[in-house]
């Protein structure tokens, strides 16, 4: 059991990402004092969305400037801290350099991070954002799961630097993240494991998350023809923020958490668009049959391999959400409100 005081200051490292400003916001609105920290502290356009959202709430922010390749870079912004929520890690799928771009700031990021925990004897919790991609790799990875489900019980083992590489770098900082913790006693790690996350982002100009990628295709037609059959679980951002935020205070939590609010494809996503903007944008309205996505799919996007269309394609994705239900108290909201929202922020902002 872990009291945390919250009077104290809370890290939250990848402040300025899209997973975190609903956690930064959450916290701002209790009254915590956040330290977030940043890549750049000064003259960074980020920063004043998270101000914005300082200006009305009782709690109050404070930047530091840190690097998860600079090791040392957390000190700072760690001291003085019981509660530290890592989130900060690059999440891309097209990427030139899979160890460069995604495995070294992800593990190493982890490493330096937890290490600073150790270093920092004011820590009592670490919450570490990692992924259901540190549980599966390919959806195919199902069938060898006990009951056909994806639960904390389950690691990846089916992604490699070639193949999947985002996912096996968050699988290595996962497990980085619980060597570290192993080897101590001073405080708890708690993991949380989102499946796809959507739903309107804080900062809506600048995003460098994958899932707006996704969504803005529904609209954009790239997807006009048709969709993959692909099985994901999809989780709001905004559930997100709250699951973070209870694996933060929660006494009793303990462990991975699987946070997932839907099993869907991609095409039961399109459908829930159909009714609003269906007349307007060229919302998919059928699935490609996966041996023409195997003749083109590599043609059209890299991260399209034939072995990933293989593995993945005509798949679902089911995962246990009941574990964060139970344990963190999470309820999941329509996956139709999330799907439209996140929608109509990329008109209102022009990127539709
Ligand atoms: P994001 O908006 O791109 O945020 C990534 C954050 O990491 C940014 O704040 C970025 O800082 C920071 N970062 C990247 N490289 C860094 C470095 N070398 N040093 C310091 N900070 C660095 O992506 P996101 O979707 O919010 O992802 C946040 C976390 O959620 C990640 O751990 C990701 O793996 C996890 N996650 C995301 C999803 C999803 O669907 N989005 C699903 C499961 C798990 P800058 O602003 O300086 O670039």
């Amino acid at each position: 059991m872990t009291q945390i005081d919250k009077t104290k200051p809370v890290l939250v490292t990848g402040a300025t990402g899209y997973v975190a400003g609903w956690l930064v916001k959450r916290l701002l609105d209790e009254g915590i004092t956040v330290h977030a920290a940043v890549r750049n502290p000064e003259n960074n356009e980020k920063l004043v969305y998270l101000n914005e959202l300082a200006v009305d709430a009782p709690g109050k922010i404070k930047y530091f400037k840190s690097d998860l390749l600079q090791p040392g870079s957390y000190a700072q912004a760690m001291e003085g801290c019981e509660l530290v929520f890592h989130t900060a890690s690059p999440f891309a799928l097209d990427v030139n350099d899979p160890v460069k771009d995604l495995i070294e700031p992800a593990q190493l990021g982890t490493r330096n991070v937890l290490e600073q925990a150790n270093n920092t004897p004011s820590v009592k919790r670490v919450v570490v954002t990692s992924s259901c991609a540190a549980i599966f790799g390919d959806n195919a990875d199902l069938k060898n799961t006990p009951n056909h489900i994806f639960t904390e019980e389950i690691w990846n083992t089916s992604s490699t630097a070639k193949h999947g590489a985002y996912s096996y770098s968050k699988t290595l900082a996962e497990k980085e993240a619980w060597e570290i913790h192993n080897k101590q006693s001073r405080w708890d790690l708690i993991t949380i494991n989102p499946s796809l996350v959507l739903g309107p982002a804080i900062n809506p100009l600048d995003n460098t998350s994958e899932s707006f990628r996704i969504i803005k295709q529904f609209g954009d037609g790239t997807f006009k023809t048709g969709v993959p059959k692909l099985g994901f679980g999809v989780v709001d951002v905004r559930d997100l923020a709250f699951a973070h935020y209870q694996a933060g205070f929660v006494p009793e939590a303990k462990g991975r958490h699987i946070i997932s609010g839907h099993n869907t494809f991609f095409l039961n996503m399109a459908q829930t668009l159909q009714p609003k903007y269906g007349d307007k944008y060229p919302i998919p309205k059928k699935e490609l049959p996966k041996w023409l996505l195997w003749l083109v799919g590599p043609i059209l996007n890299k991260a399209l391999t034939r072995k990933f269309i293989c593995r993945n394609v005509s798949y679902p994705w089911i995962g246990d959400n009941s574990k964060s239900k139970t344990a963190l108290g999470i309820r999941y909201r329509p996956l139709e409100e999330t799907m439209n929202d996140t929608f109509q922020q990329l008109i209102d902002n022009k990127i539709l």
